[in-house]
């Protein structure tokens, strides 16, 4: 029997009615034996997540102000769950005690680690399972970045060891045994990092869609589901904005070749997206998988003439960056031209000094610097065997009145990357996706 690992975010375990909508769904089927759980989320549009809550609550005590009316909010929500589920028993006990370590640790990440930490304790108790603490077996390095063999290769031994367990997501532990978390979201990586230790045959992340959309629904009306994509466009399209799953929730399991569900809590019986390692006949069948974009970049057009021959040339244009610590994005070149592509917020600082810098180390023929860029990606691993899609983008660009500043695609053949005006962004992605889905 095949193994599943099943992450319920924040919105999936927010009340005690979540937490029976949990339980049907892990009882519903015995393949899913490990659970990893986020901390309550929130139950409508005026609540606070009570991760957020545990934030205030440290900085309250750095501050050495009262903190013990943040506390108070949330223990109320573990005690209103535990309460309707009837797994009340001791429980005022450890959220005071988890008070008091809070004051005395005077660590965010401590602090923040416990939502995670009560919440798969009262699913633990809930469900009847076991508990495992991410902190024995979730090992980041004495920098705080995440050691992943280590991890592996002692969680793969502890779940040996229980045949369903519930495990907090979000942290685990310094060589020195404190607590440290990942970024926000990180339960997602969690339950990855749960997926491969375990070697499950599945990957199942609850939240509240029923999976990607082809386009952002707040641009385009009623956009169509995604039933399956590969980790890659995935990668492409969570990139340029799509954000359903953590970016480095793909790596565990893509490198495992474990396929991951996403999947809607409060309805089951749809059918979601699956994320699969490599790419399928129905991913070929259609010439294009998503659309994302993003607005507020800027382009750095550079000419020079016979800039091909000039040794070095490209160099020194990117070192003028990295001088000044700003990534880029993309760089589309031509014969004697070279653009830089930079969100703006890279550059707010520091623009001055970069084109001085570029003049000074490029002499080039001329420099512009051009603000208000919105990129769109168009991705698919169906546009390699579909002729014309290019021509298919392009003309419904053009019949709709969108002026083309920038034009990138990859090698791969996996995206064809477009700069418009900001203004024409939500224009633009509605054309783009009338052009390709009936
Ligand atoms: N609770 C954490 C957060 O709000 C982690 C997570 O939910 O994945 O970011």
């Amino acid at each position: 029997m095949g193994i599943k690992v099943c992450k319920f975010g924040g919105s999936s375990l927010a009340d005690a009615a979540h937490f029976q909508r949990v339980r049907d769904i892990l009882l519903s089927d015995p393949e899913r034996r490990f659970v990893v759980a986020s901390a309550p989320g929130k139950r409508d549009k005026a609540d606070e997540k009570v991760t957020d809550l545990l934030y205030q609550c440290y900085r309250a005590v750095e501050r050495k102000q009262p903190a013990e009316e943040i506390f108070a909010r949330i223990a109320g929500r573990y005690m209103d769950i535990a309460c309707a589920l009837g797994v009340q028993q001791g429980m005022e006990k450890v959220l005071e005690d988890t008070f008091a370590e809070i004051v005395r640790q005077k660590s965010p990440d401590f602090a923040a680690s416990r939502g995670e930490y009560l919440n798969a304790f009262l699913l633990a108790r809930y469900l009847g399972w076991d508990f495992i603490d991410a902190k024995d077996f979730v090992k980041f390095d004495r920098q705080g970045i995440f050691a992943s063999e280590w991890t592996n290769e002692i969680l793969a031994g502890a779940l040996r060891a229980h045949e369903r367990a519930v495990l907090p997501g979000f942290y685990g532990s310094l060589p020195n045994g404190e607590i440290h978390t990942f970024s926000r979201g990180g339960s997602d990586i969690s339950g990855a990092i749960v997926a491969r230790a375990a070697q499950a045959e599945l990957y199942e992340n609850w939240t509240d869609v029923s999976g990607f959309l082809m386009a952002d629904p707040r641009v385009v009306e009623n956009p169509q589901p995604i039933d399956v994509l590969t980790y890659r466009e995935l990668r492409e399209l969570s990139y340029m904005g799509a954000t359903v799953l953590h970016e480095d929730a793909i790596f565990p399991v893509h490198r495992a070749g474990i396929p991951t569900a996403i999947k809607n809590t409060n309805a089951p019986e749809d059918p979601g997206t699956m994320i699969v390692a490599e790419p399928t006949e129905a991913c070929f069948r259609r010439p294009i998988t998503g659309i994302a974009g993003h607005k507020d970049f800027t382009l750095i057009s550079i000419e020079k003439a016979m800039m091909n021959s000039e040794l070095g040339f490209g160099r020194r244009v990117l070192q003028a960056l990295e001088d000044f610590g700003v990534s880029f994005e993309h760089l589309p070149t031509g014969i004697d031209t070279m653009c830089v592509v930079i969100p703006d917020r890279e550059l707010t600082a520091t623009r001055a000094q970069i084109v001085s810098r570029i003049r000074e180390t490029c002499q080039p023929d001329s420099i512009e610097i051009s603000g208000g860029l919105a990129l769109i990606a168009t991705v698919g691993h169906g546009m390699v065997k579909t002729r014309g899609t290019a021509a298919r983008l392009f003309t419904a660009l053009s019949e709709a009145n969108v002026n083309v500043r920038m034009i990138d695609q990859g090698s791969s053949e996996l995206n064809i990357i477009v700069g418009v005006d900001v203004a024409d962004f939500e224009t633009a992605v509605r054309a783009i996706y009338r052009a390709f889905v009936k």
